[in-house]
């Protein structure tokens, strides 16, 4: 620890794709101290850990491997003139930017003008997710096994079933595949894949089973797994396997959040923002997975530079006072979120957190996704989706003395 009582322009908790894009940027923005606290040896984030393709075509245009895309943007924050700290892990949120922090010496406070969250997500565990059966050894979620086949250089099975169909099931195959292991089949819950085209293609062109309408029903074995029982709209049946990698059903790394006492919105289980990326406390700001839930690489580094500008402007002055409406109700049961949950009273495009709001579904859905103010809809757009589709929609402006906003779906 440098200074146990250190002050700085902008903390940046995480050193993740949003939170590097963040540091490099707020330093192009002329911001003087620029502070990434990360509390891994290495900072890079979850990139680090994938050693496949495909990383990096918004950012740099080209395609690279997780880590050498981790690295480059490292490399770019600190050629910006961010101050990159690793092994320090962020302990507390206290009001107006002053966070805790320890490392290998001991415990300090780092005051921020700005504090940007961007501490990403974490898996849901085994238990859970209600898998019944043993518990034997070869069970992963896929971060833990990506950490072992890139970092490791292990092969902790050759056999596994992968559980679950989402964009992060497709980064375990190509771990499998790097890592000279055959899953034995991919099973998903749902009628098709979860993943939008044509990530789902590259279990067909590996000659992998896709088994749809599926639900893992138990695992066996004492102390290495050595099959699973499935079932499905054919009924029931086992499958030979040594290991499972359970994918997806990722939630916002929230836990400083509750201890600070911000904002949480149940849906999104990240931070309650507005359209600049500000949460209940005006001083922290947030980008990236800790928003939502896995979204891609690209995706989360263009959060973190659009945080960047906010909060450039935010110590400029320049940011309407932290006036906040009433959240976005949802009023429809295939809703799952929509976010910033805040809208804007004045346009926020250009400088806040995007000029668009995202939206996802619980379950698949059809008709119209109308925005309304009393009886007034102020945005809509056509909606044919699933769940985790990225669904997006023009950020509107609300009337503030109008009734708050309401999302529904109604029929085409
Ligand atoms: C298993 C997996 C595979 C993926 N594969 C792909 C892929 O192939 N292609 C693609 O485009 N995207 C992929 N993604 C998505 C992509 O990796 C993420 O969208 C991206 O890394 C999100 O960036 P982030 O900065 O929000 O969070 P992260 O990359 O998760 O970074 C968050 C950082 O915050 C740090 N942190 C957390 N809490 C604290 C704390 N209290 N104090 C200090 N530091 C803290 C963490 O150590 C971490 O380094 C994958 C995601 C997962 C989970």
């Amino acid at each position: 620890m440098s200074d146990p009582d250190e002050t700085v322009d902008v903390a940046i908790v995480g050193g993740g794709p949003a939170g590097l894009a963040a540091a490099t940027e707020l330093r192009r923005h002329g911001v003087a101290r620029v502070l990434v606290l990360e509390r891994e040896a290495e900072a890079g984030g979850i990139p680090r850990h994938c050693g496949h393709y495909p990383f990096g075509m918004r950012e740099f245009h080209r395609l690279l491997r997780g880590p050498d895309y981790a690295a480059r943007l490292v490399r770019r924050a600190e050629a910006a003139g961010a101050v990159i700290r690793t092994g320090t892990t962020v302990t507390g949120l206290g009001p107006d930017g002053r966070l805790s922090v320890c490392d290998d010496r001991g415990t300090a406070t780092v005051t921020a003008r700005a504090v940007l969250l961007a501490t990403g997500v974490r898996e849901t565990s085994r238990a859970a997710r209600l898998i019944g059966g043993e518990k034997p050894g070869g069970i992963l979620p896929t971060g833990a096994l990506q950490g072992l086949v890139y970092l490791n250089h292990q092969k902790p099975f050759d056999r596994p079933v992968i559980i679950g169909s989402e964009l992060v099931a497709f980064s375990a195959l190509l771990t499998c595949r790097h890592a000279g292991i055959r899953p034995v089949a991919i099973i998903e819950a749902g009628d098709r894949a979860t993943a939008r085209w044509p990530v789902p293609l590259l279990a067909r062109f590996l000659g992998i089973p896709f088994l749809a309408r599926t639900r893992l029903e138990a695992i066996h074995g004492t102390r290495r797994v050595e099959g699973i029982d499935l079932a499905g709209a054919t009924g029931e049946r086992s499958l030979q396997a040594d290991g499972v990698i359970v994918t997806g059903q990722f939630r916002p790394e929230a836990s400083l959040l509750r201890e600070g006492g911000l904002r949480i919105d149940p849906a999104t289980g990240g931070p309650e923002v507005d359209g600049w990326g500000r949460l209940s406390d005006p001083a922290y700001f947030a980008a990236g997975n800790l928003l939502r839930g896995v979204e891609t690489a690209g995706w989360s580094w263009a959060e973190g530079r659009r945080a960047a500008s906010a909060i450039a402007a935010h110590l400029r002055g320049d940011l309407p006072e932290g006036d906040r409406s009433a959240p976005i109700a949802l009023d429809h049961a295939a809703l799952k979120f929509a976010m910033p949950q805040i809208l804007p009273m004045a346009p926020a495009e250009g400088r806040g957190l995007a000029p668009f709001l995202q939206i996802r579904l619980a379950t698949p859905a059809r008709g119209r996704l109308c925005l309304w103010q009393g009886d007034r809809i102020i945005a809509y757009r056509r909606l044919n989706h699933r769940p985790e589709q990225r669904i997006l929609m023009p950020l509107p402006t609300i009337d503030p003395n109008a009734p708050p906003p309401r999302l529904t779906i109604e029929p085409s």
